[in-house]
């Protein structure tokens, strides 16, 4: 088992150091594994697609498809007490988990968990009528703020395009983050994204490898491709090191940005990341 780099006590504590930090323009980043990321921004945080619990290990432990768990979990979901907001950029539980969610929306009572419209009803069967008054739903283009945060939701093809998947824009400070979601490549994404002049792209890398097809996300050259067409300042690879039957290497990753000249981060699952604005 991969042990975070910070995990429990030693990683709250560090978000807190962050947080501490409300007055300087930086914007803190950590992994928290599969294609969960936790941003911190003059100690206000957003959450990205988190999977904190052993949900899918436990449902598919006697099938063909064991989710055997490769990285330990950095946090207790029932501790994130601090947050403004959560998405999920779509259904599939390493993106939506009820097991999660459900301790999180307990803990941080003022939080707003942002989706794609198309998946109310999912939502609101999950996590009970109560929750539905904390839900942000946004279609395609749309928009919404909560607290420092601003969301806009991009198209996502987990291979195909749908509505029920996403991926956001979050602009907070002076920061464009761009969170794919689980995504490949489609017609029209760049000039999509091009134009928010992103400064982190957070993409996955575990799909379409070569030798060993995985449907429905980039892998770890065409996630570089993309960051270098969109301009992004940084990029970092998510989306593997969680199951060991769906993983994959950032080598090809890392290859590719340097053959680029990409800046790309690969991070530790719990590693503190911190990004200083633009000059
Ligand atoms: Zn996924």
């Amino acid at each position: 088992m991969i042990a975070p780099a910070l995990q429990d006590d030693d990683f709250l504590a560090d978000v807190a150091r962050a947080r501490a930090d409300a007055i300087s323009e930086k914007m803190f980043v950590w992994w928290l594994g599969q294609s969960g990321f936790l941003i911190c921004h003059r100690g206000n945080c957003l959450l990205f697609d988190p999977y904190l619990s052993d949900a899918l290990t436990k449902k598919y432990a006697a099938t063909d498809k064991p989710h055997v768990r490769m990285t330990a979990r950095v946090i207790d979901p029932a501790r994130l007490d601090f947050l403004s907001a959560v998405t999920s950029s779509h259904n599939h539980t390493d993106h939506f988990d009820t097991e999660t969610l459900a301790p999180i929306f307990a803990a941080s009572p003022a939080m707003k968990l942002v989706l794609p419209a198309a998946n109310v009803d999912f939502a609101v069967e999950r996590l009970g009528d109560a929750a539905r008054a904390r839900l942000m739903l946004l279609t395609d283009g749309q928009r919404a703020t909560v607290g420092p945060f601003t969301i806009e939701t991009v198209p996502a093809a987990h291979e195909a395009l749908s509505p029920t998947f996403a991926g956001f824009v979050v602009s907070v400070g002076p920061f464009r983050i761009y969170h794919s979601g689980d995504t490949v490549l489609f017609p029209g994404m760049i000039e999509r994204l091009r134009p928010f002049g992103v400064d982190l792209a957070l993409l996955p890398i575990n799909g379409r490898a070569p030798e060993r097809r995985v449907a429905g996300n980039l892998n770890g050259v065409e996630a570089a491709q993309l960051a270098r067409a969109i301009s992004a300042r940084w990029v970092v690879p998510c989306h593997y090191e969680m199951f060991e039957f769906n993983t994959a290497s950032p080598a090809s990753f890392v290859a590719e940005c340097a053959r680029l000249d990409q800046p790309g981060a690969v991070v530790r699952a719990g590693e503190r990341w911190t990004i200083f604005p633009t000059a």
